[in-house]
């Protein structure tokens, strides 16, 4: 990457010092344009003034030689030029007047700009100014009658007045401007005014002015000794110079400045690339990561994985499914839903694959596959409707459940056996056991005289067997016949149920002086009249066997209205059932109490759990010993039909 990156490092160095380079002539004409604009300024400013001095001295007022007039005349000119003094002298340069007002002694001495030769308009050399000894220099016209000189006018200011010809606002801060006089002089300068004005230039600086060119560009030495490029230029007109120039450290400075520059571009660019270079790499070795975890879940889950378009076309699936159909994974791409499965017709299926993909919570159900070789596999699929790049997709995951199946069908057949075992052993044992009652009662009435008092005994004995053993076989041979019974299910008003259970039970409910409360009218639910009427019966029968002697039995049956479905509860004020015998009472023959005090068969609670069961709900009991007991069972409610017929 480095590698990558560096000859666009070197290009971007070689591109800079081109650039310097190409600056550093453009600078050469820079100055040379910079030195003739400024200087045609200052031509002009002097050619203005001149023109100002020649106007002054054409005033009636001198010819006059009105000096007082003459006086406010050029006090008004140098009103004009700030710091300017226009000066009267005689032609032996004695000052007369001047603008400022000053009172000059009859035997004043001339001012140092004076020289007797004056025969034109002449700038004078730099002067120091005697009353404060300013730097400055003058402009002088002569002023003659007829041939002879009269006077000479001057106007004077300080040389530094001149700076803004010799940097114009604008001008890199780096550039040096300075005037030369006519005898080599620096005028004015920018940098270091104290130590250049009123010295002569360099010598080197000097040579270039006096030669024939009058101007140019060239590198010299300035008085500090620092190497300078300097563009100057000689006024024809003033004969003052203009220098405009930069010093050699300062575009040395400037080309390291650029060198820097141009090093951290490149390096910032380096940094930025290997940064981008790095998140990039980042960013894609994670996208990476993540598609590797993907297809190791996809390929390794154990149920058969597969994503549906809206359509039923398979996208993308899992090496177990294709597995489980007995295909290769790429021969499962591309195949629809219809192609395997064998629980719904092609109708169906739409519409299973439609609605499955407007339900995002996810769905399971039972259907069947059919494998490659047309043998069917029953399969629970659990589905979730998904979004993939805008798209609607179905990701669902079949799970072979035929070793289930299989065992569950084992299980009814075994049961169904069982049930028609004890079916007809129930039904069958009634016969010889009337035959022993019957022959029980014919020996006691016939031959009762024929037994003693022992014989007797035995006898009670065993007409009480054969009684229960009636008894047991004929609750047995109801508990067989729970959901037997031809009756399928009906819309049935459960109070009606409950009317039947309590008028079989009258008698012992009157005999105990027991009292039912029912807090609300029964809901119509979907049952077996003869089923749940034998519930009701076997709970609340059991409410008033197991009662308390010490209490008045009450009976209260609850009714609650919850998302489940209806639930209903028996509670009694009995004995109670201690909580480690709350699973044991559902299991067939299981009694807690000896015939003698509580008589049953223990089958009672076994036929309501299995009639509850097989009406879709759950029973279970809550218990305090010594208090009583609740029998919770819950009934759904179903799909009643409309038309409210609810003929049980
Ligand atoms: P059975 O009543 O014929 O013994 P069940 O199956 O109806 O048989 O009851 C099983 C056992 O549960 C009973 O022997 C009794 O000990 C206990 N049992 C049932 N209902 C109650 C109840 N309401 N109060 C106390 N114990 C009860």
């Amino acid at each position: 990457m480095v590698a990558s990156i560096l000859p666009i490092w070197f290009f971007a160095v070689y591109l800079g010092l081109g650039a310097w380079r190409h600056g550093r002539l453009d600078l050469r004409e820079d100055l040379t344009f910079a030195v003739q604009a400024q200087l045609n300024s200052l031509d002009q400013e002097i050619a203005g003034e001149e023109t100002a001095l020649r106007l002054l001295a054409a005033a009636p007022s001198l010819q006059r030689g009105d000096f007082a007039a003459f006086q406010r005349q050029a006090a008004a000119l140098a009103a004009l030029l700030p710091e300017h003094t226009v000066t009267l002298l005689a032609a032996n340069g004695r000052p007369l007047l001047d603008s400022r007002g000053s009172a000059f002694a009859p035997g004043a001495a001339a001012p140092p700009y004076f020289t007797p030769s004056a025969v034109a308009a002449d700038l004078s050399p730099l002067y120091h100014d005697p009353a404060d000894g300013t730097p400055s220099v003058a402009l002088t016209l002569p002023v003659r009658r007829e041939g002879r000189l009269l006077y000479v006018l001057a106007l004077s200011c300080p040389s530094r007045l001149f700076l803004p010809y010799i940097h114009e606002p604008g001008s890199p801060a780096s550039w040096i401007g300075a005037i030369i006089d006519q005898s080599g002089t620096v005028l004015a300068r920018v940098r270091q005014p104290d130590l250049y004005v009123g010295h002569p230039a360099a010598a080197q600086v000097l040579r270039a002015l006096r030669g024939p060119a009058r101007q140019g560009v060239a590198e010299f030495v300035n008085l500090e000794g620092e190497t300078i490029l300097a563009a100057y230029r000689r006024s024809a007109r003033s004969g003052w110079s203009m220098v405009v120039a930069v010093r050699q450290v300062t575009l040395e400075s400037d080309l390291r400045h650029w060198l820097i520059m141009t090093a951290l571009g490149g390096l910032s660019l380096l940094l930025f690339t290997a940064l981008a270079v790095l998140l990039l790499w980042r960013a894609f070795a994670a996208t990476e990561r993540a598609r590797r975890r993907q297809e190791i879940l996809l390929r390794h889950a154990s149920d058969g994985v597969h994503i549906l378009d809206a359509v039923g076309t398979v996208l993308d699936a899992s090496d177990s499914f294709a597995q489980m159909l007995g295909y290769q994974r790429h021969e499962v791409i591309g195949m629809t839903v219809g192609q395997w499965d064998a629980g719904f017709t092609p109708q169906e299926l739409a519409a299973v694959v439609a609605e499955h993909l407007t339900d995002q919570d996810g769905r399971s159900f039972e259907t069947r596959h059919r494998r490659k070789d047309g043998s069917v596999l029953d399969v629970e699929v659990t589905s979730h409707a998904l979004e993939l790049d805008g798209q609607p997709i179905l990701f669902c995951a079949s799970r072979d459940i035929s070793e289930r199946k299989t065992a569950e069908r084992a299980m009814r057949e075994a049961n169904a056996e069982l049930e028609q075992f004890a079916y007809i052993a129930s039904h069958d044992l009634r016969e010889p056991l009337r035959s022993i009652s019957t022959y029980i009662t014919l020996i006691e009435r016939n031959y009762a005289q024929a037994f003693d008092a022992e014989g007797q005994t035995f006898l009670g004995i065993v007409r009480d067997g054969a009684r229960r053993m009636n008894r047991m076989v004929l609750d047995l041979l109801e508990f067989t016949q729970v959901g037997r019974s031809g009756t399928q299910c009906a819309p049935l008003p459960l109070q009606e149920a409950l009317d039947a259970a309590l008028a079989n039970l009258d008698q012992t409910l009157r005999e105990t002086g027991a009292a039912f409360l029912q807090d609300r009218p029964l809901p119509v639910v979907m049952g077996n009249r003869t089923e749940l009427t034998s519930l009701l019966q076997n709970l609340i029968g059991n409410a008033l066997k197991y009662r308390d002697a010490a209490r008045t039995p009450q009976v209260r049956l609850t009714l609650r209205d919850e998302p489940e479905g209806w639930h209903l509860a028996v509670a009694d004020n009995g004995i109670g059932i201690e909580p480690e015998y709350f699973e044991q009472i559902f299991v067939i023959f299981q009694r807690l109490h000896n015939r003698e005090l509580y008589p049953g068969t223990g089958i009672g609670l076994a036929i309501c759990r299995r009639i509850v069961n097989r009406h879709g709900g759950r029973i279970w009991v809550e218990s305090t010993p010594g208090q009583g007991s609740i029998f919770h069972f819950t009934l759904p409610k179903g799909d009643l039909p409309a038309d409210g017929d609810h003929a049980g």
